[in-house]
């Protein structure tokens, strides 16, 4: 069968349960699949912990970013030391998230620095894709563990942008052209590549973010470049849901959609699609599926073209 682009979302890659979930998801679709390409977004609660880290350096509150930098290292070694991993892939794994954290506690540091009257989109850009690759280096090892190939792969040298920072658009010509000299042919090896979403860059190499919310676009971008037969986002809900759950206990998934109505009712679990992701999708013609990591067998819902 053809190819697929799942999504992972935050409270999906957050637990090591959760994490096995996602881990089973991936080798039994992998059996299925000719070409398998995993995006993820940060663990749960992370990017809204680096763009307040941001906020206490540009203000030159060192203790207050340097604590955040402090909880998010000990969060994810606390959930690499839960993982099913061996002794090489976690030595490895841990390296990796001090190196990063450290690189970003540097940028922190410079921000502290150079304090300015207002924090900039730009700024922020250059610190909140951290969670992703964070996330996208667990994932890819825990891959790795079952003797499956993965590589982690941050998508600034993949996602080409403009400079709306914070809220980026992709050049999606130029995207393309990097997704296939650079991506695709790994999934002839039959690499599984474990994507960043929420990440790009501009053409002069500045780091961009898609906007909050944004792996789901990551999906979107990547699903039409891999020309992919279908984009599926794994979530913590059923699927699409008639309301917001939150407000309404008998809230249920919708089991297909067509992608004009996604525009008018799009809560899913607590919050709403990227209002971005489902056109080019739609344009595109390939189906976009939501499912609920903890149900696996559950269809969740289906958008297609017509229901
Ligand atoms: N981690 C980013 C955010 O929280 C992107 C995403 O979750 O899709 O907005
Ligand atoms: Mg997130």
């Amino acid at each position: 069968m053809g190819t697929l682009v799942m999504k992972f979302g935050g409270l999906s890659v957050g637990t090591p349960t959760a994490l096995t979930q996602v881990l089973s998801i991936i080798l039994h679709e992998r059996e299925k699949w000719d070409k398998l390409l995993v995006v993820v977004s940060a663990l749960e609660g992370v990017t809204d912990s680096l763009i307040e880290a941001t906020r206490l350096a540009q203000i030159t509150n060192r203790r207050g970013y340097r604590r955040i930098v402090a909880t998010l290292r000990t969060r994810h070694l606390a959930l690499i030391d839960h993982l099913p991993l061996g002794t090489t892939e976690r030595k490895a794994l841990q390296a990796d998230v001090d190196r990063l954290l450290f690189d970003m506690l540097d940028r922190l540091q410079t921000i502290a620095d150079n304090p300015t009257d207002e924090l900039s989109p730009q700024v922020l850009d250059s610190v909140t894709g951290v969670g992703e690759r964070l996330a996208a280096r667990i994932v890819a090892a825990l891959i790795r563990q079952n003797t499956v190939r993965a590589v982690a792969i941050a998508t600034d040298t993949l996602v080409v942008t403009d400079d709306t920072f914070g809220n980026a658009v992709p050049d999606m010509a130029a995207s393309c052209e990097q997704i296939t000299h650079n991506l695709l042919p790994m999934l002839e090896r039959r690499i599984v590549p474990v994507i960043t979403g929420y990440i790009g860059a501009t053409p002069d190499g500045q780091l961009t973010t898609l906007g909050r919310g944004g792996s789901d676009y990551t999906a979107t971008i990547i699903g039409i470049c891999a020309g992919a037969d279908e984009v599926w986002l794994w979530t913590d809900v059923d699927g699409m849901m008639t309301t917001d759950p939150r407000d309404f206990e008998n809230a249920r998934a919708i089991p297909t959609m067509s992608y004009e109505e996604v525009g008018e009712m799009a809560y899913f679990g607590a919050r709403v699609l990227h209002p971005r992701m489902v056109g080019p999708l739609q344009d595109a013609r390939i189906p976009l599926r939501i499912k609920n990591v903890f149900k696996p067998q559950q269809p969740g819902t289906l958008i297609s073209e017509t229901n």
